[in-house]
């Protein structure tokens, strides 16, 4: 339905000239909030408070401050002071609250009566719901098969990741799942070969003195999209003696790239290439950062022999479509200015392309470059007592439906499931709805029933961050550490409970050996229990007290003088941060203890083949002529948000396409394809086809057609169920040989007017 600004004025105006039935009509079955009783509808003179929180709708956890009226939150905001977002949030964040109120949330705990995958379950309560999953847990725990049992998640934002690991450690199981994003994730492949295998980088945006991003839409995905926003504007207009360069290297004309100064179309899966060929130009013109490569790492010589050999400008300029003339100026521009090199968990010889220009400058445990990840000692959970030293077992997600089918019976018994939904946001997703008929019990936490929560057999609704406590440590790309702790805004709907408390819960209703894993009864217990720690550790600054927009600021207290203040000014300001500069002084984690230019694993892929990148031929001859882009729209961050209106009408606002999966061919392409803006199209690839409408765009590598992920529901509510179609069923289960993680770009398709 298409809605103009005079239709929008004029239901906007009647809107506010009634009241009534019909505002619960427009509240309900336009604006997906429930119908509310009459005693409830707010006023605008209703009491108001300003909670803290966090949005969980991404993995950045920026702060949030709820306004609550009647007991109901009416609007979200950014927390002023959170070091993430000081003050902002994206659009996702904004559209928290039809999350919150979304109709077709699950509300209570169901089992199934119908088929796998049929979608129909009944109610249970969580008595029930609970004992059914703890009598599974306990026989297999009894028969000395803990280890039959496994969880699978995706994106879990706050304490649940450390929760889950303690829940299957002190249960004696060793296997967690973890399915990665399928873009914008930062190359943690390559951080862990290089320069510490168990930490977690950062990039140091703000402070970059120049930005060469290779593939990574940092705009719109940098852990948080509103923390790199800010970081833009800082670095054009924040510093009067300088304006930081920006250049994009992608097929694709993604908002980084429109806003960069430069734009270099690169062929896909040829960006490693590019920086190898880059790294090649620093070299040569001696552009590097003799100190840092003396002092602080080894394998310059072999890497140097090998770039020196295979990855001239001249070599890498017809493969990756960049002049070599182009590729000499950016490197040098990029050696002399000390640049950042920006990249994406891509294939693991990408990403060491990428960090391998990091090293060369010196940027790595640097302002403005590569900083790492840090946990000051009073945050951290105190050391479990668990009953079993197995280390956990290798977990790559991508593997796993695979091992579910591998032996009769199937080697897991119990798979738990959160925030994961392979069954539409997996390349080949139907793989993973025939691996789960092999597992004897999938017990689904989830807020939605979306594709994969229909193959399970029992479903516990979740919570959402709105509706629970919050006990949520994450770091700024500064190094700032900052924790959001604070109590839930309202109490979860229904009978939704939020994960944290639904792990504690079934510890203690396990008991021993789990209860001592997992000691205390709720989120609540915990954060209490840590905020006594953090008192006594005397460290951390607490937020600055929220201000209501419109009224003065608050003035800020002298320090809280016992535990009862300090826990009830924390509570009330959201949080306590950390300085960046009282993080650890930082030693290289490698087997050389040094910045490793060439780690085992990409000196073995160089023995075994110096052809790193795809070439193009074979599958142009085999009748797919076009390479496949796949991105993620701020709005489907991580393939997730269609099932919020908002986000679905403002996904492809920059062609002004909503509520439909479009492809961006370059009219040059789509000419010779006779086909023509706007019409119905097929991409085929070797694995499955759809139809998309196609959009000419100038702003796309010919040989390239470029489609939105998120789309293409079968299930997850009404607003994405039955909207777009799916391009990961166009990907073939492929992985990268050295990290396992499954490879979404890289398809050959085919075209045609549908
Ligand atoms: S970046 Fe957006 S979605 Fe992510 S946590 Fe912040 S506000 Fe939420």
């Amino acid at each position: 339905m298409e809605v103009t600004r005079r239709a929008f004025l004029q239901l906007t105006g009647l809107m506010a000239g009634t009241t009534g039935a019909f505002e619960r009509f427009i509240r309900h079955r336009l604006m997906g909030l429930p119908a509310p009783a009459d005693d409830v509808l707010l006023t605008p003179h209703a009491p108001e408070q300003w909670l803290p929180s966090v949005c969980q709708l991404c993995p950045a956890g920026c702060g949030v401050a709820a306004r609550v009226v009647n007991g109901r939150v009416v609007k979200l905001e950014g927390l002023p002071a959170h070091p993430i977002n000081q003050g902002s949030l994206c659009p996702r964040g904004l559209a928290g609250l039809t999350e919150l109120y979304h109709p077709d949330r699950l509300l209570q705990p169901m089992k199934r009566i119908g088929e796998r995958g049929e979608g129909r379950f009944e109610p249970i309560g969580w008595d029930e719901a609970i004992r059914t999953l703890i009598d599974r847990l306990r026989t297999l725990h009894q028969r000395g098969e803990s280890h039959r049992v496994a969880w699978l998640s995706g994106h879990t934002a706050g304490i649940a990741p450390q929760l889950i690991e303690r829940f299957l450690r002190g249960y004696g199981a060793t296997r967690h799942f973890v399915l990665s994003p399928p873009t914008g994730e930062l190359p943690v492949d390559a951080f862990h070969m290089m320069v510490d295998w168990q930490g977690q980088m950062l990039y140091d945006l703000a402070q970059a003195t120049l930005i060469l991003s290779f593939g990574m839409d940092w705009l719109q995905a940098y852990p948080s999209p509103v923390e790199a926003s800010r970081a833009y504007g800082h670095l054009r207009r924040g510093q009067p003696d300088r304006r930081v360069r920006v250049v994009q290297i992608e097929p694709r004309l993604s908002v980084t790239a429109a806003k960069s100064d430069e734009w270099l179309p690169v062929r896909p899966g040829q960006e490693g290439w590019l920086a190898l060929s880059m790294a090649h130009v620093l070299i040569r013109d001696r552009l590097f950062h003799e100190r840092f490569v003396q002092d602080s790492a080894v394998g310059f010589e072999e890497f140097s022999r090998f770039v020196e050999s295979h990855a001239s400008p001249e070599q890498v300029a017809e493969p990756t479509g960049i002049p070599a003339e182009t590729i000499v100026r950016v490197a040098t521009e990029f050696g002399l200015r000390r640049g950042l090199a920006v990249g994406s968990r891509a294939d693991a010889l990408t990403q060491w392309a990428v960090m391998s220009l990091n090293g060369l400058v010196g940027n790595i445990d640097a302002r403005g470059g590569i900083l790492r990840r840090w946990e000051p000692e009073a945050l951290s959970l105190p050391a479990a007592v668990t009953p079993t030293d197995a280390p956990m077992l290798p977990t790559d997600a991508q593997a796993l439906p695979a091992l579910l089918q591998s032996q009769q019976p199937s080697p897991i018994e119990v798979l738990v499931l959160s925030s994961a939904n392979p069954c539409f946001l997996s390349p080949s997703p139907s793989r993973w709805a025939d691996a789960f008929k092999a597992v004897p019990w999938i017990v689904s936490c989830t807020a939605f029933l979306d594709e994969t929560a229909l193959h399970a057999d029992l479903l516990l609704p979740t919570a959402t961050a709105l509706e629970q406590w919050q006990y949520a440590p994450t770091t700024a790309s500064d190094g700032t550490v900052v924790a959001t702790i604070c109590r839930p805004v309202l109490a979860p709907r229904n009978e939704a409970r939020g994960l944290p408390d639904l792990i504690l819960q079934l510890a203690q209703a396990f008991g021993p050996p789990l209860d001592n894993a997992l000691p205390w009864h709720s989120l609540e217990q915990l954060v209490m229990d840590r905020l006594h720690a953090l008192y006594d550790a005397k460290v951390g600054l607490l937020l600055p007290p929220i201000s209501v927009p419109g009224t003065p600021a608050p003035s800020v207290e002298k320090p809280a003088m016992n535990v009862e203040e300090f826990g009830k000014e924390l509570l009330a300001r959201g949080g306590l941060l950390w300085p960046a500069e009282a993080s650890p002084w930082p030693e290289f984690r490698t087997p050389s203890r040094q910045f490793e230019f060439v780690p085992r694993a990409i000196a073995e892929r160089l023995k075994a083949s110096p052809t790193l990148f795809p070439t193009e031929e074979s599958a142009a001859a085999a009748g797919f002529p076009l390479q496949l882009y796949l991105y993620s729209p701020l709005a489907f961050l991580n393939g997730y948000g269609a099932h919020l209106p908002h986000l679905q009408q403002i996904a492809g606002s920059q062609l002004h396409e909503a509520w439909v999966t479009w492809a961006e061919i370059h009219p040059s392409t789509a000419g010779a394809l006779g086909i023509r803006d706007g019409e119905s199209i097929w991409v085929a690839s070797a694995h499955g086809r759809i139809t998309v409408k196609a959009r000419w765009s100038e702003g796309i590598q010919p040989s390239v057609i470029a489609i939105p992920l998120g789309l293409g529901h079968t299930a997850h509510g009404r607003w994405a169920q039955g909207i777009g179609e799916n391009p990961a069923c166009l990907i073939e289960a492929k992985r990268d040989p050295q990290t396992g993680q499954p490879l979404w770009q890289g398809t050959w398709v085919k075209v045609w007017k549908a």
